[in-house]
């Protein structure tokens, strides 16, 4: 499949049409960095391509049984890192409201495709907030479920504490109908956790939302604040309870995530040896060492410098100062929260501090780094988030509300989304030319 907006990669591929199941008939596409049995997987990295993925991911094998048409695989930032797409080595992702645009990463090239109706929904992973910051960028429907309730046996690994797959679709329905397919304990996956979707319907009026200060507070675009209060109003008017609350350590959260992730992504990239995977012919006469080393100089800058920091907070001598200091704060945030879901039932957020930028807006790496700023908490605590649209910039740029609940409360977000959905168009609305 090819496309304007370089949202799918490996444009010969044949679709995989389903046979029968609730899926039938809905076409689905799956980010890059999650296995598909005889198609290539290249996490959007040199250093992956020619792979041909050898077995199915658990959630491939369960959208198979439920009849999904399986159309292609989705750019991203090579192994899930960025914010923007832009850190593909197959080229970036544009973003379907205006191609000068980045679609948000690192699940951009999913969220761009359900943005442009090049299929009904896209596969993502969210170890940061890739599938959220996106699908607000790109004005769609996007879940990061609770950590452990989708299995991640076939998903390549970034972090492993942290990663989880999530669907991307224009509507709440269409995400809860997936995720109830794709999650579920696993065998193959031993952090996934005893899991039955259950769908409910919640009465607003009996629902308290909380509103985050530490994170409201954080330097925001006024027009994103806007769109989110409006939301807030509407939960109001519903008979909803807002209140203020307080989680005083996510403000360390980022900080924290760019030593948990870089330590944790840098053990599991070390498999990338030239030996396994990729199809490397090893040069006449080459040692093993030169063989390590060509093969490793594949990966990207923004790939090299997370490795070298991580292994770095690892290091004896570091560790205790960087490693074990990032996982006391993780474990200070899931407190807070555990805390906070004994006051309010959800939490409302803006879902990205700023409207989709333009290439290569950021070339600072801890200014993309800030893109993460309202989603990498709930990554750290494990628990789940959505984000949705909830208005348009005066440019016309899609701004997307989060909703962040208790662990395995995904049924609740997505109650509530449904419900704003149904008196609500700004998810029906499409980029110019779609
Ligand atoms: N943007 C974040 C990062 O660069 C999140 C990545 C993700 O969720 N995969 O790490």
């Amino acid at each position: 499949m090819s496309d304007r907006f370089n949202a799918f990669l490996h444009s010969k591929l044949k679709p995989l049409v389903g046979s029968e199941g609730p899926l039938l008939g809905t076409n689905i596409a799956i980010k890059d960095n999650i296995l598909v049995k005889d198609w290539p997987a290249t996490a959007g990295s040199k250093i992956l391509e020619g792979f041909i993925a050898p077995y199915d991911a658990t959630v491939i094998r369960r959208l198979k049984e439920s009849g999904a048409t399986l159309v292609g695989k989705t750019n991203l930032d090579e192994f899930a890192m960025g914010s923007s797409t832009e850190n593909s080595a197959f080229g970036p992702t544009k973003n379907p409201w205006d191609i000068k645009r980045v679609p948000g990463g690192s699940s951009g090239g999913s969220a761009a495709a359900v943005a442009a109706d090049l299929c009904d929904v896209a596969l993502g992973s969210d170890t940061g907030g890739s599938v959220r910051q996106p699908a607000a960028f790109c004005g769609v429907t996007g879940l990061k479920p609770t950590y452990g309730s989708v299995s991640r046996y076939g998903l390549i690994a970034l972090a492993s504490s942290l990663d989880v797959i999530g669907p991307f679709a224009r509507d709440a329905k269409t995400v809860e109908k997936v995720f109830s397919v794709i999650s579920g304990a696993d065998k193959n996956d031993q952090t996934t956790i005893d899991y039955n979707y259950k769908q409910i319907e919640i009465d607003l009026s009996k629902l308290k939302v909380g509103l985050p200060k530490e994170l409201w507070e954080l330097s925001i675009d006024p027009e994103i604040k806007a769109a989110v209060r409006k939301m807030v109003d509407w939960l109001a008017a519903g008979g909803a309870k807002i209140v203020d609350v307080s989680l005083p350590s996510v403000v360390y959260a980022l900080p924290a995530y760019y030593v948990i992730l870089p330590a944790e992504c840098s053990a599991n990239l070390s498999r990338y040896d030239g030996i396994r995977y990729q199809q490397s012919v090893m040069k006449e006469g080459q040692k093993l060492l030169e063989r390590y080393m060509d093969t490793r100089a594949l990966f990207g800058s923004e790939v090299k410098r997370r490795i070298l920091i991580g292994t770095f907070a690892l290091s004896v001598g570091h560790y205790d100062a960087y490693y074990q200091t990032a996982i006391n704060v993780k474990d200070k945030i899931t407190a807070d929260h555990e805390r906070v879901f004994k006051e309010v039932d959800i939490l409302l957020t803006p879902t990205t501090p700023g409207l989709p930028f333009e290439f290569g807006a950021k070339n600072d790496p801890v200014e993309m780094y800030q893109s993460d700023l309202l989603t990498v908490a709930a990554n750290l605590a494990g628990v789940p988030g959505l984000s949705l649209p909830c208005g348009f910039s005066k440019s016309d740029l899609p701004i997307g509300a989060q909703l962040i609940g208790a662990k395995c409360q995904d049924n609740l977000l997505l109650s509530v989304a449904k419900q704003y959905q149904e008196e609500t168009d700004f998810h029906l609305k499409k980029p110019r030319g779609i």
